[in-house]
């Protein structure tokens, strides 16, 4: 998917999501920041479009800039500095949102077969969903 689809779709789900968990974000004067930083979480997993002109080995699709590890790692910061757990979602739900769209894609994710880079996709979107990339380690410990 071109950059500008995967900045519609993740603004569209964004803002359906908002729409219908928090009834007043729409009143929030942060809410243009929000989806400036939903946008950057929706654009961040083709950052190895350009990592791979400065590291050889990374190319388009790399199966780490493609996965949830972004959010599963910024996860613990959430849960000390709870008050930023709004960019966290913008952020987190754009990568996903990015991850998913990917699935229909005839490209698929580095050193994987197209079959196994759709199941890759599908799951790391899943579990880079805030709802469970903020909570995994609850979940696991
Ligand atoms: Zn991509």
């Amino acid at each position: 998917m071109y950059r500008s689809g995967h900045i519609i779709t993740s603004l569209l789900v964004y803002i359906a999501i908002i729409q219908y968990c928090y009834s007043n974000l729409f009143s929030d004067y942060l809410l243009p920041i929000y989806l400036i930083v939903n946008v950057f979480g929706a654009l961040t997993p083709d950052i190895d479009i350009y990592l791979k002109r400065i590291v050889k080995v990374v190319s388009h699709r790399n199966p780490i800039t493609h996965s949830a590890l972004i959010p599963l790692a910024l996860s613990p910061v959430i849960t000390i500095y709870i008050s930023y757990f709004q960019l966290y979602t913008a952020f987190s739900l754009g990568i996903s949102t990015h991850l998913i769209s990917d699935i229909p894609s005839r490209k698929a994710v580095d050193r994987l077969s197209i079959g196994w880079s759709r199941v890759w996709l599908l799951l790391n979107g899943i579990v880079a969903l805030p709802i469970f990339s903020s909570n995994w380690l609850y979940i696991i410990f």
